[in-house]
Protein backbone atom coordinates (compact mmCIF):
# COMPACT_ATOMS: atom_id res chain seq x y z
CA UNK A 1 0.00 0.00 0.00
CA UNK A 2 1.16 3.30 -0.29
CA UNK A 3 -1.43 5.76 -0.17
CA UNK A 4 -3.68 6.51 3.37
CA UNK A 5 -6.12 8.78 3.05
CA UNK A 6 -6.91 10.20 6.48
CA UNK A 7 -10.19 12.61 7.79
CA UNK A 8 -8.78 14.86 10.18
CA UNK A 9 -12.28 16.82 10.18
CA UNK A 10 -15.27 16.43 8.38
CA UNK A 11 -15.18 19.41 8.32
CA UNK A 12 -15.36 21.79 5.40
CA UNK A 13 -15.56 25.94 5.41
CA UNK A 14 -17.73 25.63 2.03
CA UNK A 15 -20.78 23.91 0.49
CA UNK A 16 -20.19 22.93 -2.93
CA UNK A 17 -23.59 21.56 -4.75
CA UNK A 18 -21.67 18.68 -5.81
CA UNK A 19 -19.69 17.35 -2.52
CA UNK A 20 -20.38 13.35 -1.57
CA UNK A 21 -19.55 14.24 2.04
CA UNK A 22 -22.47 13.62 4.33
CA UNK A 23 -20.73 15.36 7.46
CA UNK A 24 -19.28 17.90 5.86
CA UNK A 25 -21.10 20.35 8.81
CA UNK A 26 -19.46 18.54 11.87
CA UNK A 27 -16.35 19.75 13.36
CA UNK A 28 -15.44 17.21 14.84
CA UNK A 29 -11.77 16.45 15.19
CA UNK A 30 -9.26 13.25 15.08
CA UNK A 31 -7.79 12.99 18.56
CA UNK A 32 -4.06 12.47 19.30
CA UNK A 33 -4.66 8.77 20.93
CA UNK A 34 -6.64 7.94 17.69
CA UNK A 35 -3.41 8.69 15.62
CA UNK A 36 -1.00 7.13 17.63
CA UNK A 37 -3.33 4.03 17.56
CA UNK A 38 -3.77 4.74 13.54
CA UNK A 39 -0.23 4.89 12.44
CA UNK A 40 1.04 2.38 14.94
CA UNK A 41 -1.50 0.01 13.58
CA UNK A 42 -0.66 0.94 9.97
CA UNK A 43 2.96 0.80 10.85
CA UNK A 44 2.33 -2.96 12.12
CA UNK A 45 1.37 -4.34 9.14
CA UNK A 46 3.87 -5.49 6.40
CA UNK A 47 1.56 -3.38 3.76
CA UNK A 48 3.27 -0.11 3.70
CA UNK A 49 7.11 -0.96 2.70
CA UNK A 50 9.12 2.11 1.19
CA UNK A 51 7.20 4.59 0.51
CA UNK A 52 3.92 5.95 1.78
CA UNK A 53 1.61 9.43 1.02
CA UNK A 54 -0.66 10.61 3.71
CA UNK A 55 -3.57 12.44 1.81
CA UNK A 56 -5.37 15.05 4.35
CA UNK A 57 -8.70 14.99 3.06
CA UNK A 58 -12.29 14.37 3.65
CA UNK A 59 -13.09 17.94 4.50
CA UNK A 60 -11.68 20.88 4.42
CA UNK A 61 -7.50 20.22 5.08
CA UNK A 62 -7.21 23.77 5.95
CA UNK A 63 -10.31 24.14 8.52
CA UNK A 64 -7.97 22.00 10.71
CA UNK A 65 -5.05 24.62 12.77
CA UNK A 66 -1.78 23.96 11.82
CA UNK A 67 -0.61 23.28 14.97
CA UNK A 68 -2.55 19.97 14.71
CA UNK A 69 -0.48 18.65 11.43
CA UNK A 70 2.75 19.41 13.58
CA UNK A 71 1.92 17.41 15.84
CA UNK A 72 0.10 14.53 13.42
CA UNK A 73 3.33 14.77 11.32
CA UNK A 74 5.53 14.09 14.49
CA UNK A 75 3.34 11.24 15.58
CA UNK A 76 3.46 9.51 12.08
CA UNK A 77 7.56 10.06 12.02
CA UNK A 78 7.61 8.43 15.28
CA UNK A 79 5.92 5.25 14.53
CA UNK A 80 7.46 4.94 11.45
CA UNK A 81 9.86 2.15 10.44
CA UNK A 82 13.64 3.64 9.56
CA UNK A 83 13.95 4.66 6.51
CA UNK A 84 10.23 5.04 4.90
CA UNK A 85 9.88 7.86 2.59
CA UNK A 86 6.64 9.68 3.82
CA UNK A 87 4.97 12.58 1.85
CA UNK A 88 1.72 14.01 3.29
CA UNK A 89 -0.27 15.83 0.70
CA UNK A 90 -3.30 18.74 0.96
CA UNK A 91 -5.81 18.85 -1.65
CA UNK A 92 -7.62 22.08 -0.70
CA UNK A 93 -10.29 24.78 -1.69
CA UNK A 94 -7.18 27.26 -1.20
CA UNK A 95 -9.84 29.71 0.92
CA UNK A 96 -8.04 29.39 3.88
CA UNK A 97 -4.57 29.66 2.77
CA UNK A 98 -2.91 32.95 4.68
CA UNK A 99 0.97 33.62 4.73
CA UNK A 100 1.16 30.81 7.88
CA UNK A 101 -0.16 28.62 5.84
CA UNK A 102 2.33 28.94 3.29
CA UNK A 103 5.26 28.94 6.04
CA UNK A 104 4.30 25.50 7.36
CA UNK A 105 3.48 24.24 3.87
CA UNK A 106 7.30 25.48 2.78
CA UNK A 107 8.85 23.74 5.90
CA UNK A 108 6.84 20.44 6.14
CA UNK A 109 7.33 20.15 2.54
CA UNK A 110 3.75 19.00 2.32
CA UNK A 111 2.66 18.49 -1.09
CA UNK A 112 -0.52 21.01 -2.38
CA UNK A 113 -3.24 20.78 -4.97
CA UNK A 114 -6.19 23.32 -5.02
CA UNK A 115 -9.46 22.71 -6.33
CA UNK A 116 -10.41 25.07 -8.72
CA UNK A 117 -13.22 24.76 -11.33
CA UNK A 118 -11.96 27.65 -14.23
CA UNK A 119 -13.16 31.36 -14.29
CA UNK A 120 -15.49 32.70 -11.74
CA UNK A 121 -18.70 32.40 -13.89
CA UNK A 122 -18.25 28.31 -14.18
CA UNK A 123 -16.84 27.87 -10.37
CA UNK A 124 -19.39 30.35 -8.48
CA UNK A 125 -22.16 28.33 -10.20
CA UNK A 126 -21.32 25.24 -7.66
CA UNK A 127 -18.70 25.92 -5.09
CA UNK A 128 -20.38 27.98 -2.80
CA UNK A 129 -20.48 28.82 1.07
CA UNK A 130 -23.13 27.77 3.31
CA UNK A 131 -24.41 31.11 2.24
CA UNK A 132 -24.93 30.29 -1.05
CA UNK A 133 -22.18 32.99 -2.33
CA UNK A 134 -19.31 32.11 -4.85
CA UNK A 135 -15.92 31.29 -3.24
CA UNK A 136 -13.98 32.10 -6.84
CA UNK A 137 -12.24 35.25 -5.34
CA UNK A 138 -11.38 33.59 -2.07
CA UNK A 139 -9.57 30.62 -4.13
CA UNK A 140 -7.83 32.56 -6.31
CA UNK A 141 -6.28 34.78 -3.39
CA UNK A 142 -5.23 31.61 -2.11
CA UNK A 143 -3.79 30.74 -5.43
CA UNK A 144 -2.04 34.07 -5.69
CA UNK A 145 -0.10 33.65 -2.20
CA UNK A 146 0.78 30.13 -3.27
CA UNK A 147 2.35 32.00 -6.40
CA UNK A 148 4.05 34.34 -4.79
CA UNK A 149 6.02 31.78 -2.04
CA UNK A 150 6.75 29.68 -5.06
CA UNK A 151 5.05 26.80 -3.95
CA UNK A 152 4.30 24.43 -6.48
CA UNK A 153 0.79 22.83 -6.52
CA UNK A 154 -1.40 21.36 -8.99
CA UNK A 155 -5.68 22.33 -9.88
CA UNK A 156 -8.23 19.58 -9.79
CA UNK A 157 -10.98 21.04 -12.04
CA UNK A 158 -14.80 19.51 -11.71
CA UNK A 159 -16.26 19.30 -14.65
CA UNK A 160 -19.94 20.41 -14.52
CA UNK A 161 -22.82 21.15 -16.79
CA UNK A 162 -21.95 24.92 -16.83
CA UNK A 163 -18.27 24.30 -17.85
CA UNK A 164 -19.13 21.56 -20.30
CA UNK A 165 -18.96 23.48 -23.49
CA UNK A 166 -16.58 25.50 -22.54
CA UNK A 167 -13.17 24.18 -22.51
CA UNK A 168 -11.27 26.87 -24.16
CA UNK A 169 -12.41 29.52 -21.65
CA UNK A 170 -11.27 27.02 -19.08
CA UNK A 171 -7.95 26.24 -20.47
CA UNK A 172 -7.33 30.03 -21.31
CA UNK A 173 -7.83 30.89 -17.37
CA UNK A 174 -5.81 28.30 -16.58
CA UNK A 175 -2.86 29.51 -18.76
CA UNK A 176 -3.43 33.21 -17.29
CA UNK A 177 -3.29 32.14 -14.25
CA UNK A 178 0.35 30.42 -14.56
CA UNK A 179 -1.30 26.97 -13.87
CA UNK A 180 0.00 24.46 -16.10
CA UNK A 181 -0.64 21.03 -13.87
CA UNK A 182 -4.47 20.17 -13.80
CA UNK A 183 -6.75 17.90 -14.31
CA UNK A 184 -10.33 16.88 -14.00
CA UNK A 185 -12.97 15.43 -12.33
CA UNK A 186 -16.48 14.65 -14.54
CA UNK A 187 -19.25 15.95 -12.09
CA UNK A 188 -20.58 12.03 -10.66
CA UNK A 189 -23.58 11.10 -8.91
CA UNK A 190 -21.74 9.85 -5.97
CA UNK A 191 -23.06 9.51 -2.44
CA UNK A 192 -25.27 11.85 -1.12
CA UNK A 193 -24.45 13.84 -4.31
CA UNK A 194 -27.65 11.63 -6.28
CA UNK A 195 -28.38 14.00 -9.51
CA UNK A 196 -25.23 15.51 -11.51
CA UNK A 197 -25.82 18.51 -13.28
CA UNK A 198 -24.36 16.43 -16.00
CA UNK A 199 -27.52 14.29 -16.39
CA UNK A 200 -28.47 13.83 -19.96
CA UNK A 201 -25.38 15.87 -21.42
CA UNK A 202 -24.93 13.20 -23.69
CA UNK A 203 -20.91 11.87 -24.68
CA UNK A 204 -20.63 13.83 -27.79
CA UNK A 205 -20.14 16.97 -25.51
CA UNK A 206 -17.76 15.08 -22.72
CA UNK A 207 -15.87 13.41 -25.68
CA UNK A 208 -15.45 17.22 -27.37
CA UNK A 209 -14.61 18.84 -23.96
CA UNK A 210 -11.45 16.75 -23.53
CA UNK A 211 -10.30 16.40 -27.33
CA UNK A 212 -10.52 20.23 -27.11
CA UNK A 213 -8.37 20.24 -24.50
CA UNK A 214 -5.74 17.70 -25.40
CA UNK A 215 -5.13 19.78 -28.82
CA UNK A 216 -4.62 23.13 -26.42
CA UNK A 217 -2.25 20.72 -24.34
CA UNK A 218 -0.31 19.32 -27.48
CA UNK A 219 -0.13 22.80 -28.96
CA UNK A 220 1.81 23.99 -26.27
CA UNK A 221 4.38 21.17 -26.67
CA UNK A 222 4.87 19.82 -23.25
CA UNK A 223 4.64 23.16 -21.22
CA UNK A 224 1.53 22.09 -19.58
CA UNK A 225 0.31 18.71 -18.03
CA UNK A 226 -3.39 17.20 -17.92
CA UNK A 227 -4.02 14.41 -15.67
CA UNK A 228 -5.87 12.43 -17.19
CA UNK A 229 -3.93 12.41 -21.02
CA UNK A 230 -0.88 11.72 -19.22
CA UNK A 231 -1.96 9.05 -17.15
CA UNK A 232 -3.51 7.57 -20.68
CA UNK A 233 -0.08 7.65 -21.88
CA UNK A 234 1.40 6.14 -18.60
CA UNK A 235 -1.57 3.24 -19.23
CA UNK A 236 -0.44 2.99 -22.66
CA UNK A 237 3.68 2.57 -21.89
CA UNK A 238 3.54 0.48 -19.56
CA UNK A 239 1.42 -2.12 -21.59
CA UNK A 240 3.83 -1.66 -24.23
CA UNK A 241 6.96 -2.15 -21.98
CA UNK A 242 5.77 -4.83 -20.01
CA UNK A 243 7.69 -8.42 -21.48
CA UNK A 244 4.46 -10.07 -19.88
CA UNK A 245 1.72 -10.86 -22.64
CA UNK A 246 -1.28 -11.26 -19.82
CA UNK A 247 0.30 -7.78 -18.20
CA UNK A 248 -2.33 -6.23 -16.78
CA UNK A 249 -2.26 -2.46 -15.12
CA UNK A 250 -2.06 -2.19 -11.46
CA UNK A 251 -5.30 -0.87 -10.47
CA UNK A 252 -4.70 0.05 -6.37
CA UNK A 253 -9.13 0.54 -6.20
CA UNK A 254 -9.50 -2.96 -6.81
CA UNK A 255 -6.96 -4.60 -4.48
CA UNK A 256 -8.06 -4.65 -0.89
CA UNK A 257 -6.03 -2.45 1.46
CA UNK A 258 -4.28 -0.73 -1.86
CA UNK A 259 -5.65 2.39 -0.63
CA UNK A 260 -6.96 2.82 2.87
CA UNK A 261 -9.11 5.48 3.91
CA UNK A 262 -9.77 6.55 7.66
CA UNK A 263 -12.02 8.57 9.47
CA UNK A 264 -11.33 11.31 12.22
CA UNK A 265 -12.53 7.91 14.88
CA UNK A 266 -10.34 5.61 13.65
CA UNK A 267 -12.42 3.71 11.72
CA UNK A 268 -11.45 2.55 8.39
CA UNK A 269 -12.21 1.08 4.38
CA UNK A 270 -10.34 0.21 1.79
CA UNK A 271 -11.23 0.53 -2.24
CA UNK A 272 -12.09 3.74 -3.49
CA UNK A 273 -11.49 6.80 -1.27
CA UNK A 274 -15.33 7.94 -1.02
CA UNK A 275 -16.64 5.17 0.01
CA UNK A 276 -15.64 5.87 3.38
CA UNK A 277 -18.36 5.86 5.92
CA UNK A 278 -21.36 5.74 3.74
CA UNK A 279 -24.23 3.85 4.72
CA UNK A 280 -26.06 1.57 1.61
CA UNK A 281 -28.74 -1.16 1.97
CA UNK A 282 -27.20 -3.62 0.06
CA UNK A 283 -23.57 -3.48 1.56
CA UNK A 284 -24.30 -1.99 5.13
CA UNK A 285 -21.90 0.84 6.57
CA UNK A 286 -18.33 0.66 4.05
CA UNK A 287 -16.46 0.29 7.08
CA UNK A 288 -14.52 -2.25 7.41
CA UNK A 289 -13.35 -1.83 10.85
CA UNK A 290 -11.35 0.28 13.58
CA UNK A 291 -8.04 1.32 14.06
CA UNK A 292 -9.17 1.41 17.98
CA UNK A 293 -10.65 -2.16 17.92
CA UNK A 294 -9.02 -4.92 15.98
CA UNK A 295 -7.08 -3.29 13.47
CA UNK A 296 -6.73 -4.43 9.71
CA UNK A 297 -6.40 -7.99 10.62
CA UNK A 298 -10.28 -8.09 12.25
CA UNK A 299 -11.45 -6.63 9.44
CA UNK A 300 -10.34 -9.76 7.51
CA UNK A 301 -13.70 -11.11 9.12
CA UNK A 302 -16.07 -9.09 8.62
CA UNK A 303 -19.16 -10.08 6.46
CA UNK A 304 -19.26 -6.70 5.04
CA UNK A 305 -15.54 -6.18 4.12
CA UNK A 306 -15.85 -10.02 2.96
CA UNK A 307 -18.92 -8.88 0.16
CA UNK A 308 -17.64 -6.31 -0.61
CA UNK A 309 -14.14 -8.43 -1.72
CA UNK A 310 -16.13 -10.65 -3.33
CA UNK A 311 -18.36 -8.62 -5.66
CA UNK A 312 -15.30 -6.36 -6.22
CA UNK A 313 -13.81 -9.29 -7.76
CA UNK A 314 -16.67 -10.60 -9.64
CA UNK A 315 -16.53 -6.92 -10.92
CA UNK A 316 -12.94 -7.03 -12.04
CA UNK A 317 -13.84 -10.30 -14.01
CA UNK A 318 -16.87 -8.61 -15.59
CA UNK A 319 -14.24 -5.82 -16.99
CA UNK A 320 -11.69 -8.37 -18.27
CA UNK A 321 -14.22 -10.62 -20.05
CA UNK A 322 -16.25 -7.41 -21.64
CA UNK A 323 -13.72 -4.52 -22.11
CA UNK A 324 -11.02 -4.17 -24.33
CA UNK A 325 -9.41 -1.54 -22.39
CA UNK A 326 -8.98 -4.00 -19.35
CA UNK A 327 -5.28 -4.41 -20.09
CA UNK A 328 -4.90 -0.34 -19.70
CA UNK A 329 -7.11 -0.43 -16.67
CA UNK A 330 -7.59 -3.05 -14.57
CA UNK A 331 -11.07 -2.95 -13.28
CA UNK A 332 -12.24 0.50 -12.92
CA UNK A 333 -13.02 2.67 -9.79
CA UNK A 334 -15.77 0.38 -7.47
CA UNK A 335 -17.44 2.97 -5.93
CA UNK A 336 -18.34 4.24 -9.45
CA UNK A 337 -19.44 1.01 -10.01
CA UNK A 338 -22.02 0.88 -6.73
CA UNK A 339 -23.12 4.77 -7.31
CA UNK A 340 -24.13 4.37 -10.88
CA UNK A 341 -24.85 0.27 -11.45
CA UNK A 342 -25.85 -0.51 -7.78
CA UNK A 343 -23.48 -3.36 -7.02
CA UNK A 344 -19.70 -3.80 -7.08
CA UNK A 345 -20.33 -6.81 -9.58
CA UNK A 346 -20.65 -4.94 -12.41
CA UNK A 347 -18.38 -3.47 -15.41
CA UNK A 348 -18.97 -0.15 -17.32
CA UNK A 349 -19.70 3.31 -15.33
CA UNK A 350 -19.92 6.71 -16.93
CA UNK A 351 -16.94 7.15 -14.87
CA UNK A 352 -14.36 4.48 -16.87
CA UNK A 353 -16.00 5.82 -20.20
CA UNK A 354 -14.92 9.61 -19.26
CA UNK A 355 -11.89 9.30 -17.19
CA UNK A 356 -10.10 6.04 -18.52
CA UNK A 357 -11.28 5.23 -22.10
CA UNK A 358 -11.77 8.25 -23.16
CA UNK A 359 -8.50 9.63 -22.62
CA UNK A 360 -6.80 6.58 -23.61
CA UNK A 361 -8.49 6.58 -26.93
CA UNK A 362 -7.85 10.29 -27.79
CA UNK A 363 -3.96 9.44 -26.86
CA UNK A 364 -3.80 6.23 -29.15
CA UNK A 365 -5.36 8.05 -31.90
CA UNK A 366 -2.58 10.84 -31.69
CA UNK A 367 0.11 8.34 -31.43
CA UNK A 368 -1.02 6.51 -34.30
CA UNK A 369 -1.29 9.53 -36.23
CA UNK A 370 1.64 10.39 -35.69
CA UNK A 371 3.33 7.43 -36.86
CA UNK A 372 1.07 7.54 -40.11
CA UNK A 373 2.71 10.82 -40.47
CA UNK A 374 6.04 9.85 -40.08
CA UNK A 375 6.04 7.05 -42.54
CA UNK A 376 6.67 2.98 -42.27
CA UNK A 377 8.98 2.03 -40.02
CA UNK A 378 12.73 1.92 -41.65
CA UNK A 379 13.62 -1.40 -42.86
CA UNK A 380 16.56 -3.45 -40.39
CA UNK A 381 19.72 -1.71 -40.65
CA UNK A 382 22.44 -3.17 -42.52
CA UNK A 383 24.14 -6.67 -39.50
CA UNK A 384 27.80 -6.39 -39.15
CA UNK A 385 29.41 -8.08 -41.91
CA UNK A 386 27.36 -6.68 -44.39
CA UNK A 387 28.72 -4.68 -47.38
S1 LIG B 1 -12.70 0.82 -18.61
FE1 LIG B 1 -14.55 0.40 -17.36
S2 LIG B 1 -15.42 -1.48 -18.16
FE2 LIG B 1 -13.31 -1.29 -18.95
S3 LIG B 1 -12.00 -2.44 -17.52
FE3 LIG B 1 -12.07 -0.32 -16.82
S4 LIG B 1 -13.77 -0.19 -15.37
FE4 LIG B 1 -14.03 -2.08 -16.53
Amino acid sequence: MTLAVIQPSPFCNINCDYCYLPDRAKTDRMGEETLHKVVKGLFATDLVREAITFVWHAGEPLAVPREWYGKAFEIISSHAPAGLRITHSFQTNATLLNEEWCDFIQKTGVCMGVSIDGPSRIHDAHRKTRSGAGTHGRAMRGISLLKSRGIDFHVIAVVTGDSLDHPDEIFDFFIENGITRFGFNVEEQEGIHEKSSLEGAGYDRIEAFFQRIFERQKALQGAVRVREFDFALQRILGKRAATREDFVFENEQVRPFGILNIDWQGNFSTFSPEMLGLATEKYGIFTFGSFLNGGLEASLSNPAFLKVLEDTRAGVERCRRECGFFALCGGGAPANKFFENGTFESSETAYCRNIIQLPIRIVLEDLENSLVQTGPPLANPATPGDS
